[in-house]
């Protein structure tokens, strides 16, 4: 199944982040890390260097993953949250 929705303005697409990278915060990705979360990516802009999870998760780009299918353990805050992100077009 594709992982990626079109919405008005962005499109959410699954990412994984590697395993043994610096995250964000600064910890060390572990495998309990490694769901597949869901980002909203602006259509109209490159890809960020951050990217911000649904779920609020901040992800290196370069550290990350996009994912053609959801592939994996998902992340259930970021399934939570993909109906309404795709709804109104944010964050
Ligand atoms: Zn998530």
């Amino acid at each position: 199944m594709p992982a990626e929705h079109r919405a008005r303005n962005c499109r959410v697409v699954a990412a994984r982040i590697r395993l043994g990278v610096p995250r964000a915060d600064g910890r060390r990705v572990g495998e309990r890390d490694r769901q597949v979360h869901f980002v909203a990516l602006p259509a109209d802009k490159p890809v960020p260097l951050v990217l911000r999870t649904l779920c609020g998760d901040p992800l290196a780009r370069e550290a990350t993953d996009l994912l053609d299918s959801v592939a994996g353990m998902p992340c259930v805050r970021c399934l939570a949250s993909v109906p309404p992100a795709a709804d109104a077009g944010a964050p």
